[in-house]
């Protein structure tokens, strides 16, 4: 089964609206000259406008850094599906390590931004992964299977056809420190059978699921080399133009 690789930067709390455009218009350059391959890039909130603009008709994918489940209301500091659609949006991350972490969003709230995200037709790049002292215990299969339960309970076949997973280990992102190609490999291949079990063969077939963990220039062709590595979620390494457009042009 040939999927689609998807590279997707996830730029963070970082970048005002004119550097955002900017990095914007290299990340375009670079995906122009790979049409095999998808790029989505994840500006903050301010910036989502004005990169949409920028890289209008590129094909390149904007996404969002969170999405809220419901369409409006009261709801302060959130932004909706249709808001996100209407300036161009077209992709979700849910349940970043650092929502999870560091802001405290749990499994019920991180499946509930799922179904906004499916509701109104936004990809939604589901996030999982365990944190060191989880893998340390021997946990890291017990924890990604419960991460993918909650996250996706009461998403139907079809609807799981537009979701892409991306297998984040919390002790590799921002650290520096890579899981191996082996190990990354041996936690997606659990993920698809999980989810064969879950919904159809097919189904985890063709879902993509992204390796995230400071994957950089140095990485990213070794991680793409593995079987069931679909793609990556990159943090640091998307905010400079030179080193994302390597990772796009993974080999
Ligand atoms: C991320 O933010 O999803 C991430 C993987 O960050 P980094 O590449 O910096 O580890």
């Amino acid at each position: 089964m040939q999927r689609r690789p998807l590279i997707a930067g996830n730029w963070k709390m970082y970048l005002t609206q004119d550097e955002a455009v900017a990095l914007a218009k290299a990340v375009a350059q670079s995906a122009a000259a790979c049409a095999d391959r998808d790029v989505m890039i994840a500006p903050a909130f301010t910036s989502l406008a004005a990169v949409c603009t920028a890289v209008q008709e590129t094909g390149v994918l904007v996404g969002a850094q969170n999405i809220a489940w419901e369409k409006e209301g009261a709801f302060t500091g959130e932004i909706s599906a249709p808001m996100l659609k209407d300036i161009g949006v077209s992709v979700a991350i849910i349940g970043h390590s650092e929502r999870r972490h560091v802001f405290g969003e749990d499994s019920a709230m991180i499946n509930r931004r799922l179904h906004g995200a499916l509701n109104g037709a936004i990809l939604p790049i589901l996030c999982i992964g365990e944190t060191l002292s989880e893998r340390e215990a021997g946990k890291t299969f017990s924890v990604l299977e419960a991460q993918i339960r909650h996250g996706l309970a009461g998403v139907d076949t079809e609807q799981m056809q537009q979701v892409v997973i991306a297998y984040e280990p919390v002790w590799a992102i921002g650290t520096g420190k890579t899981a191996t190609k082996e190990q990354a490999q041996e936690v997606h291949a659990f993920i698809r059978q999980l989810l064969e079990s879950i919904f159809e063969k097919n189904v985890a077939t063709a879902v993509r699921i992204l390796y995230g963990g400071s994957v950089k220039p140095e990485n990213i062709d070794e991680l793409m080399a593995q079987p069931d590595i679909d793609g990556a979620l990159v943090g640091g390494a998307a905010l400079k133009a030179e080193s994302f457009d390597r990772i796009i042009q993974f080999q």
